[in-house]
C-alpha cells in the first residue's frame, strides 16, 4: 500500500474546525487506498507565545529548557489531530518524535536530524491505524529533546517521507502553493505549478518561508517529491522536483526579500595568509552561520571584509570578530542591521542576458540605492536599505513580470 506523508502548518491546525477539516483530508486520502502519516505544527502563533512566555522569565533563556518548552506546542496538536480522527470514526496514534526515535545532534534551537525509527510507524500503518507525528522536535542521544528551528515541521515531514518511501510529501498550508514572490507582500505574486529543487533552495534561503530551506534540501538529496498545497482548496499546489528542460526557459522563476538579517565588515584588515581563515575559524566556533562573504584588497597591505548574517546570530557574530581584531589587525568593525537584501532567482539566468541590467534599472528609476550586490549561477541578490524594501520587491516584481504565469514569460529561444 503506498504511504502518503501530510503535513499541516499551525494555521493549518488553529482550532477544532480547522483540525477537524485538516482531518478530513487525511480520510480523504485513506479513502483513496493510502497509509497516511500526518505531521502538525503547534496551532496557531503558539510557538510565538511559548517563546515570549519564556522571555518574560529570562531574556536568555538556556536553549535546551527552550526546547523543552516549545515542543510541548505540536505534542497538543498531534493529540487533538488524534482525537478528532477517533470522532470521525477512524484509528489514529499520535507520537511526540522523542517516541519515534527522532535521533538528531544536540544542537538546541537548530537541531539537524541524524535517523528515526521508520520500523514504529510502519507497524502502526499496517495495524490500519493513521499516524500522527509532532512536527519540529526530536531528541538527542541523551534523551535530551531538541527542536530543528522556526519552521521545522517541514523538516520532519520530508525526512518522514523518505524515510517511510512515501509516494509524496503534501505541505498544506495557508497559500495555495508556491508563488513568484511572498503574496502577503506583492499581492498579484503568481502561481507558480512546478519549480526545481535548486530554484527552491535559493528561495527559501532568501526568505521565502513558506517551506523551511533544511526540508528542500532533505526533498533533493533523497528524492522526494514535495507538493505544497492549501489546506482550505481542493486545487493542485505546487511541485518541487529536479529540473526540467522547460525550466531554463523561465529567466526569473521568484523574487524574494530578506529582512531579518545583517551585515558585519571588517575594514583594514592585515592582507596576508591565513587572516580570512582565523575570522572564519572564530564564526564557526561560535556556530555562526555565514552567507555572502566579500574581500577586497584596498592596497598590497590591507583589504576589507565583509559578510552577511542572520540578525539573531549578531550578538554571537559581534562578539566572535571582536576577539579577534587585534589578532588580524583590523582598524575598524561596522555593522549594520538596517538592511534589506532583495533577490531574484532562476535556473534560466544560466543562459540569458539581461537580467542583472532589468533588476538594476527597476531599482533606479524606484530611487532605491544598492549598497551591495551578489551573485550565483542562478541568482541576483542586491543589499538595499531597509525602509525601502518593499517598494524595491514591488519595483522588481513589477519589472519581471511576476505578476504573469511562468508559460507567459518563458523564453521560446
Ligand atoms: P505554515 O504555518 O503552514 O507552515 P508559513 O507561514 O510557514 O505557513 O508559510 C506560509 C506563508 O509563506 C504564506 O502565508 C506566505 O505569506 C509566505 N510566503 C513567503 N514567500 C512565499 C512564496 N514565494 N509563495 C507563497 N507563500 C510565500
Ligand atoms: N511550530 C514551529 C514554528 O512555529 C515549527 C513549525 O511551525 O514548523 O516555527
Ligand atoms: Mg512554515
Amino acid at each position: 500500500m503506498a504511504i502518503i506523508v501530510q503535513k499541516f502548518g499551525g494555521t493549518s491546525v488553529a482550532d477544532a474546525e480547522k483540525i477537524r477539516r485538516a482531518a478530513e483530508r487525511v480520510i480523504k486520502a485513506v479513502k483513496n487506498g493510502y497509509q497516511v502519516v500526518v505531521v502538525a505544527s503547534a496551532r496557531g502563533k503558539q510557538t510565538d507565545e511559548l517563546i515570549a512566555d519564556a522571555l518574560e522569565l529570562n531574556p536568555n533563556p538556556p536553549k535546551r529548557e527552550l526546547d523543552q518548552l516549545l515542543s510541548t506546542g505540536e505534542q497538543q496538536s498531534v493529540s487533538l489531530f488524534a482525537m478528532a480522527l477517533d470522532a470521525m470514526g477512524y484509528d489514529a496514534i499520535s507520537f511526540t518524535g522523542g517516541q519515534i526515535r527522532m535521533i538528531t545532534d544536540s544542537d538546541h534551537t537548530k537541531a539537524r536530524i541524524k535517523s528515526v525509527d521508520a520500523e514504529r510507524i510502519h507497524k502502526q500503518l499496517d495495524k490500519g491505524r493513521i499516524v500522527i507525528v509532532a512536527g519540529f522536535q526530536g531528541i538527542d542521544e541523551n534523551e535530551n529533546i531538541t527542536t530543528l528551528g522556526r519552521g521545522g515541521s517541514d523538516t520532519t515531514a520530508v525526512v518522514l517521507a523518505a524515510a517511510l518511501g512515501a509516494e509524496q510529501c503534501e505541505i498544506y498550508t495557508d497559500v495555495d502553493g508556491i508563488h513568484t514572490t511572498d503574496p502577503r507582500i506583492f499581492k498579484n505574486a503568481a502561481k507558480v505549478e512546478q519549480i526545481s529543487y535548486d530554484e527552491m533552495l535559493e528561495l527559501t534561503s532568501l526568505g521565502a518561508g513558506v517551506i523551511y530551506t533544511r526540508a528542500v534540501e532533505c526533498g533533493k538529496n533523497y528524492d522526494v517529491k514535495i507538493h505544497v498545497r492549501s489546506s482550505t482548496e481542493e486545487k493542485k499546489g505546487t511541485i518541487i522536483t529536479h529540473e526540467v528542460p522547460q525550466m531554463e526557459g523561465v529567466v526569473v522563476s521568484g523574487a524574494t526579500v530578506q529582512k531579518d538579517m545583517a551585515k558585519i565588515g571588517l575594514v583594514g584588515v592585515d592582507n596576508v595568509p591565513g587572516n580570512a581563515a582565523k575570522i572564519f575559524a572564530c564564526l564557526a566556533k561560535a556556530k555562526v552561520v555565514v552567507n555572502d562573504i566579500v574581500q577586497t584588497e584596498v592596497s598590497p597591505e590591507k583589504a576589507n571584509l565583509s559578510f552577511m548574517i542572520g540578525i539573531s546570530d549578531l550578538a554571537a557574530a559581534k562578539k566572535a570578530v571582536e576577539q579577534i581584531k587585534d589578532d588580524i589587525h583590523c582598524e575598524r568593525i561596522f555593522v549594520r542591521d538596517d538592511i534589506a537584501e532583495i533577490s531574484v532567482v532562476g535556473v534560466g539566468m544560466r543562459t540569458h542576458y539581461g537580467v542583472a541590467d532589468k533588476m538594476f534599472s527597476a531599482l533606479a528609476e524606484t530611487k532605491v540605492n544598492i549598497d551591495s550586490i551578489t551573485t550565483s549561477e542562478i541568482r541576483i541578490s542586491c543589499i538595499v536599505s531597509k525602509d525601502q524594501a518593499e517598494q524595491a520587491l514591488e519595483a522588481v516584481c513589477v519589472a519581471f513580470e511576476l505578476d504573469k504565469p511562468a508559460e507567459e514569460r518563458a523564453k521560446k529561444d
